[in-house]
């Protein structure tokens, strides 16, 4: 679905310490207003309306750099500021998401069960149940509140653009709204809420950051596999693992056949989510005829890292009959290693038979496997 967004930054507030407005102060090495802009653009946001105080224009382009956004200045309220947002939005698509820039730990799962569950309503939030007690202080008289029915309202909230540009219309002057759920709720519109994330905590107070920084350097970690097969057509070497091997047969491919190599790439693409081989470098594309095939594995080894992800192991197992793997086993595994920048000790290639079974028995073909373990920022 296509979407643009609102992030609003243009607090001032100091609650959170730190001198610095909170949304320009750094989180695990990142400005904090840059994680779900990040997320939100990632996620095909398009166009993005950053919303900063006038006076820090300069500022938040350095935290925004090489980001996809429109800079707008804000409003002495929230309010005025997502109208400002809006405002820039006028050619963007009619779905629109309003994100607080305070709630940096954004995921991509939330954004999209945000879109699915706008196909039935004009607006959805993520909200959670409230777990403490609550307590109201009303002079010296204490008494409890049901929290029954109670939820928190997060944000990102997504809404149809022009259902949310009218309702703010019809907002009464004078009132200042605390989310735009409730601008939409006002004006008569259907709001859901869909389960919410704890990680989009809202930055306030200076012991926030110290959570959220624990929860920016959480981890997952994700494991990927790849199968490739290559048959056998007349030539004199055939390339494994990046290394020439010897042999009374080539491999037929449209690039180097590299069959080893293939299905690592397949491991690292599927550990992140990114397709297969083909959907990067198609048979199709001239470019990539006789292409020698440590080009793949570079690619998607930097694809990954662009991503966050950290490379645990990998491990290959080439299946045939001949050539002889063993003796070349080392050489590969250095070859991987280079290529990969990893630790000879995290690459593994092993090498089986199928004891004359099969197409890879009847030496039709090399076939191969592999695995891959990295870690991906859980958030
Ligand atoms: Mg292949």
């Amino acid at each position: 679905m296509q979407f643009c967004a609102v992030v609003v930054a243009a607090g001032t507030g100091s609650r959170a310490g730190g001198g610095d407005a909170k949304q320009w102060r750094l989180l695990a090495g990142k400005p904090v207003v840059r994680w779900s802009v990040e997320a939100l653009t990632e996620a095909g946001a398009d166009p993005v309306a950053v919303v900063v105080p006038a006076g820090d224009q300069q500022i938040a382009a350095a935290a925004l750099t090489g980001l996809p956004i429109r800079l707008v200045a804000g409003g002495t309220t929230r309010g005025a500021s997502v109208r400002a947002g809006l405002g820039a939005l006028t050619d963007g698509p009619n779905v629109v998401l309003v994100h607080d820039a305070a709630r940096p730990l954004l995921g991509a799962d939330l954004i999209e069960r945000l879109l699915d569950a706008l196909a039935t309503a004009d607006g959805a939030l993520p909200a959670l149940p409230v777990a403490d007690t609550l307590k109201r202080l009303d002079g010296p008289q204490l008494s409890t509140v049901s929290r029954d029915g109670l939820w928190r309202a997060q944000t990102p909230q997504a809404f149809r653009r022009s259902t949310l540009v009218e309702a703010y219309a019809a907002w009464p002057p004078g009132e200042e709204p605390t989310d735009d759920a409730g601008v939409v709720e006002r004006a008569g519109g259907h709001v859901v809420m869909i389960p919410g994330d704890p990680r989009l905590l809202k930055l306030t107070y200076p012991e926030d950051f110290i959570v959220a920084e624990a929860l920016a350097a959480a981890r997952v970690t994700c494991i990927g596999q790849g199968f490739d097969a290559h048959r056998f057509g007349p030539g004199e070497q055939v390339w494994l693992c990046g290394v020439c091997i010897p042999h009374d047969l080539g491999l037929v491919g449209h690039s180097d056949a590299d069959v080893g190599l293939h299905a690592l790439v397949d491991a690292i693409l599927g550990a992140i989510g990114a397709g297969d081989i083909g959907d990067h470098f198609p048979p199709t594309d001239p470019r990539w005829k006789g292409a020698a095939s440590h080009l793949f594995l570079t690619h998607a080894a930097e694809l990954a890292r662009s991503r966050g992800a950290r490379l645990a192991n990998v491990d290959v197992t080439l299946i045939c009959e001949a050539p002889r793997i063993k003796p070349h086993r080392e050489a590969m595994r250095a070859k991987l290693a280079e290529l990969l920048d990893l630790p000879l000790g995290r690459v593994s290639v092993k090498a089986t038979t199928t004891e004359g079974m099969g197409f890879t028995g009847r030496s039709e073909g090399i076939a191969a496997q592999a695995v891959v373990a990295l870690d991906l920022p859980a958030a």
